[in-house]
């Protein structure tokens, strides 16, 4: 389980935060049992032992103000160098999606913004996470291409090829929120919601193996490796977001190391 080490040493009424705060990546933190929390003036919620999570965007640049105990902190966020390529002489080619091509992407962007609302006094995501499957990076987090001078939409997962048909692993426990066939970009896609508003996104799969609703344990089978969506070859799209802020899920994987790196505030 993550946490149960670093936050013994916490003191009562201090703050700590454990993590890099920097753009695209989460950051767990821990203030006095049962004490309120307010991120950006918003209430947040906390474990009852005062754990709580933040995360920063990839092109946050302003600071945030955390308040715990009675006491304000500005919390600046470090730039995160991202990989953007420039590529020019592309020959101009006119892509205009038909109807029927925007009638499935706006179905895509609503069922993707349905699931994240309601979020679940469920702390879930104490079980720490793993890596869905193994295999080669073959996309970051935050990479954007500039084509003759026109950016792109930047990457907002990671990308990891696999052969089609490997198992897709829950990455931390939580329950299913989307489990829905064939969306134009993302194909056969999962979200499991693991609480506090953090949920992972699975895209692209060639099967779905679980259901909108279902409880699901670290490691559980919940699809299979596939193509479909726009995807050019088989691989894993993983995403995860806070609160409707997506981050680099590398970030959930480091989070044990991490807990080494705490600073009180
Ligand atoms: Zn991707």
């Amino acid at each position: 389980m993550i946490f149960s080490l670093v936050f013994l040493s916490s003191q009562a009424g201090a703050t700590e935060l454990c993590g890099k705060l920097a753009q695209g990546e989460i950051v767990f933190g821990k203030a006095t049992p049962k004490s309120e929390v307010m991120l950006n003036g918003e209430k947040i919620l906390t474990t009852e032992d005062g754990v709580f999570v933040m995360a920063f965007g990839r092109d946050d640049k302003k600071s945030q103000v955390l308040e715990t105990d009675g006491e304000k902190y500005q919390i600046k966020i470090e730039p995160t160098k991202w990989n953007v390529q420039n590529i020019k002489g592309v020959p101009p080619q006119k892509v205009t999606p038909s109807d029927s091509d925007l009638e499935a992407i706006e179905l895509e962007r609503k069922l993707l913004r349905a699931s994240l609302k309601g979020i679940k006094d469920l702390a879930a995501w104490r079980s720490g996470f793993i890596r869905p499957v193994d295999g080669r990076i073959s996309g970051e987090f935050g990479g954007q291409r500039i084509m003759n001078d026109v950016p792109k939409n930047p990457h907002q997962g990671m990308d990891i090829a696999a052969k089609e048909g490997t198992e897709v692993k829950a990455s931390a426990d939580g329950e299913v929120v989307l489990a829905y066939p064939d969306l134009f970009y993302s194909g056969n896609v999962v979200v499991v919601d693991h609480g506090f508003g953090l949920q992972t996104i699975y895209a692209h799969l060639k099967e779905i193996k679980c259901q909108r609703g279902d409880k699901v344990k670290k490691g559980d089978i919940i699809g299979l490796v596939g193509k479909t969506g726009r995807a050019t070859g088989p691989h894993l799209h993983w995403g995860a977001s806070l609160r409707g802020i997506r981050f680099n899920p590398q970030s959930l994987l480091d989070a044990e190391e991490h807990q080494n790196h705490c600073r009180m505030l």
